[in-house]
C-alpha cells in the first residue's frame, strides 16, 4: 500500500490548536505520557503491524489509534497478538482458510518481559510486546498458544481465557510500562477483566471497596457495538471458578463477583455496565435501540458517539490534498466552517478525475489479488464498478442483489458496469459458505454475468481500500436495526463513490434524502428499492448534473460524520466532560 505519510502535529502551536479546537484546554492535564487514554480491544485491524482482525472492531482500533497519534493524544492501545491468522483461499472453486503463523518480531514489536496469570489450577505465562508510535503504543500480551482470534465457541473456556489474559495480563502490562490509566475504554464486553483487575487492584491495597467501585466507574467507559444483550456470550460460575477467581486478590471482590451470577451463569455486559459509569453506543441510531438492561432491570442509557474513520488513511491522498485546498476540511480532517458552500462548488470533471487516480490503484491492488477463478482483472478509467464489500454475514445480505439475475444483468447491460464482491465466511459458518456457493453458482451459470461480476477472495484492509478509491457506486444493505454502524460506507462517501444504502446504522446520522437509499417494509419491495437505485446510481455517473447532486449531498451530510477527528474530539469531550 503506497498511500503517503499524513500530516501530523508536529509543534506545539499545532497541538494547542487542536485542543484548544476540541475545547477542553486542560486536557494535556489529564493526560499524560504515564497517565495515558488506554483503549482495550480483543480485535486488532492494524496489518501493517502484523495483526489482522475480523471486522468493523478492528478497524475502529486501529483508526482510533492512529488518529490520536497524528493528533499527539497520549493513548495506548492494549490488546491480543494472535500467534495464527486465517487466510482465505480458493482452490477448485472451493473456498476454504488456512491458517497462517506471524511472528510479532518481523512487525517491529519489542519484548518487554513477561507477566502470570492463573488458569486452570496452573500458573500460565504471557509474554509482553509492545510498538511505540509517537504519543501512542501499542501493548499486547501474547503466547504461542494463544490461538486465533475468535477461536472456539464464544462461551467457551479458550474464549474466556483469551479475555482474561487480556484484562488481567494486559493490566500487569501497564504497570510493568510504568503507566496508570487516566481514562479506561472498554470496547464490547469481552474486555471488561481489565476493569476488573483494576478494581482489584485498588480494593486489595487499601482502598474501601465501595470507594475502588466508584473511583473505577469514574475512569471507565464501556463502548458497545452490539445490538441485543441476549446475543451475547455468558460463562458459568465454574468456568469463573477455574479462570477469573483465582487471579483476584481482594475478598470483598471475589463477593461482589460472585453475587452477580444469576442461576450459575454470568452475562459480562451485566456486569460491565455496572463497572463502567460512561457508556456509549457507536451512532446514533445504534445508542437509541441498543437493548440493554442492568442487573435490576433499568434500562441502560448509552451516549452516541458515531464512528469515524482516519481519513489520510482510507481516503486517496489526491482526494484528502483536494479536500484541504477546496477549505472542506482543515488540516486536522475536521470540515471547516465553510465546508458546505465550499462542497457545492465540486464538479463532475474533479470528481470524474479524482476517481481516475483512484481506477488506476484499484488497478494495481488488482494486478496481485486475482478473483475466485484466478482471473486478473483491470477496468477502464470510465468502466462503472459497483462493489459490495463487507464480512458474509446473515444481516448485510451480501445476496440481496443476487435476488433477480435478469435484472442485475440488465442494468449492468445497459451501463456496461461491472460488479465485485468481496467478504469473508466467519471460520464454520457452514450456512454462510453455502449461500456464498450459491451466490457463486449463478455467476458461473451465466455467460454475461461470468465476465462482469467477480468475486475477490480474503477481503482485507487493502482490498477495502483499492474498492473504496476506485468503484463507483457501493451497495451497503443491512437489515434495518441491526447495523451498529458500518465504517465501510465511510470510506466510499469520503472517496466519492456514490451510497446505495437501507437507512441503518451511521448511514442513519444523516439525512434520507442524502444518498440513494434503499426501503420497503418487505425483502421484496427491498429488492425492488435497491434495483431502482442501482440503476440511478449507474445513470448519475453518466450525466454530470446528477453526479454532482448526489456527491455534494452525500459528502455535505457525511464529511463530518465520518471524520476519525470528530470522533477522537466527542470522545474526548464526553469523556472529560463527564470525569
Ligand atoms: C472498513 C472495514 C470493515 C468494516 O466494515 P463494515 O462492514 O462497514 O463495518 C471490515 N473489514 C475491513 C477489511 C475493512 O476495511
Amino acid at each position: 500500500m503506497n498511500f503517503k505519510p499524513r500530516h501530523t502535529l508536529e509543534n506545539i502551536e499545532d497541538v494547542e490548536e487542536f485542543y484548544a479546537a476540541i475545547k477542553r484546554e486542560n486536557l494535556t492535564k489529564s493526560l499524560s505520557e504515564d497517565r495515558p487514554y488506554t483503549y482495550w480491544t480483543i480485535e486488532l485491524y492494524d496489518q501493517l503491524n502484523g495483526i489482522r482482525g475480523g471486522g468493523g472492531l478492528g478497524i475502529l482500533a486501529a483508526d482510533t489509534r492512529r488518529v490520536a497519534e497524528a493528533m499527539n493524544v497520549p493513548l495506548t492501545l492494549i490488546t491480543p497478538f494472535y500467534p495464527r491468522e486465517l487466510h482465505q483461499r480458493f482452490k477448485d472453486g472451493q473456498s476454504f482458510d488456512e491458517s497462517v503463523p506471524v511472528d510479532y518480531r518481523e512487525f517491529g514489536f519489542e519484548y518487554v518481559d513477561s507477566v502470570n496469570i492463573r488458569c486452570n489450577q496452573t500458573l500460565c505465562r504471557l509474554d509482553v510486546i509492545v510498538k511505540e508510535f509517537k504519543s501512542t503504543r501499542i501493548l499486547a500480551i501474547t503466547e504461542p498458544n494463544f490461538g486465533e482470534l475468535y477461536s472456539g465457541d464464544s462461551c467457551g473456556d479458550h474464549r474466556l481465557y483469551q479475555e482474561v489474559a487480556l484484562g488481567f495480563g494486559g493490566y500487569q502490562a501497564l504497570k510493568l510500562m510504568g503507566l496508570k490509566p487516566a481514562i479506561m475504554q472498554l470496547n464490547e464486553v469481552a474486555t471488561f477483566f481489565a476493569a476488573l483487575a483494576r478494581l482489584d487492584e485498588l480494593a486489595s491495597n487499601g482502598m474501601d471497596f465501595y470507594e475502588a467501585v466508584v473511583y473505577t466507574r469514574k475512569h471507565t467507559l464501556y463502548t458497545n457495538h452490539t445490538l441485543v444483550q441476549a446475543a451475547e456470550a455468558s460463562f458459568s460460575l465454574d468456568q469463573f471458578e477455574r479462570f477469573v477467581f483465582p487471579n483476584l486478590k481482594s475478598k470483598a471482590v471475589r463477593k461482589w463477583l460472585r453475587d452477580k451470577f444469576e442461576s450459575g451463569h454470568i452475562r459480562l455486559s451485566s456486569v460491565t455496565v455496572e463497572i463502567a459509569e460512561l457508556k456509549s453506543g457507536v451512532s446514533k441510531l445504534h445508542a437509541r435501540v441498543a437493548n440493554y438492561h442492568d442487573l435490576s432491570g433499568e434500562k441502560v442509557h448509552f451516549h452516541a458517539i458515531t464512528n469515524g474513520i482516519d481519513v489520510p488513511y482510507w481516503i486517496l491522498p489526491d482526494t484528502v490534498e483536494f479536500y484541504q485546498n477546496s477549505k472542506i476540511l482543515d488540516k486536522f480532517n475536521l470540515p471547516t466552517d465553510i465546508y458546505e458552500p465550499q462542497i457545492s462548488r465540486i464538479s463532475s470533471e474533479q470528481i470524474r478525475e479524482l476517481k481516475h487516480r483512484g481506477r488506476a490503484f484499484l488497478n494495481s491492488v488488482l494486478a496481485s489479488r486475482p478473483d475466485s477463478d484466478g482471473n486478473v482483472l483491470n477496468y477502464a478509467p470510465d468502466d462503472i464498478i459497483f462493489d459490495f464489500k463487507r464480512r458474509f454475514v446473515d444481516y448485510k445480505r451480501p445476496w440481496l442483489p443476487f435476488s433477480d439475475i435478469t435484472r442485475l444483468k440488465a442494468i449492468l447491460q445497459k451501463h456496461n458496469a461491472h460488479y465485485l464482491l468481496t467478504g469473508r465466511v466467519h471460520a464454520g459458518d457452514s450456512r454462510m459458505m453455502a449461500r456464498l456457493n450459491e451466490v457463486l453458482d449463478k455467476i458461473h451459470s451465466d455467460d454475461f454475468l461470468k465476465t462482469h461480476v467477480h468475486y475477490l477472495p480474503d477481503y482485507d484492509e487493502e482490498l477495502a481500500r483499492a474498492l473504496s478509491v476506485g468503484s463507483n457506486v457501493t451497495i451497503n444493505i443491512p437489515i434495518v436495526g441491526l447495523e451498529a454502524c458500518g465504517t465501510s460506507w465511510e470510506k466510499d462517501v469520503g472517496n466519492l463513490c456514490l451510497l446505495v444504502s437501507t437507512h441503518d446504522g451511521g448511514v442513519a446520522d444523516g439525512p434520507k434524502d442524502a444518498y440513494l437509499y434503499v426501503e420497503g417494509d418487505t425483502e421484496a419491495k427491498e429488492i425492488e428499492s435497491l434495483y431502482a437505485r442501482m440503476e440511478e446510481a449507474a445513470a448519475a455517473w453518466q450525466n454530470d448534473f446528477e453526479l454532482e447532486f448526489w456527491t455534494r449531498k452525500q459528502l455535505a451530510a457525511f464529511l463530518p460524520v465520518l471524520s476519525g477527528t470528530r470522533m477522537l474530539k466527542d470522545y474526548l469531550d464526553y469523556l472529560f466532560k463527564s470525569a
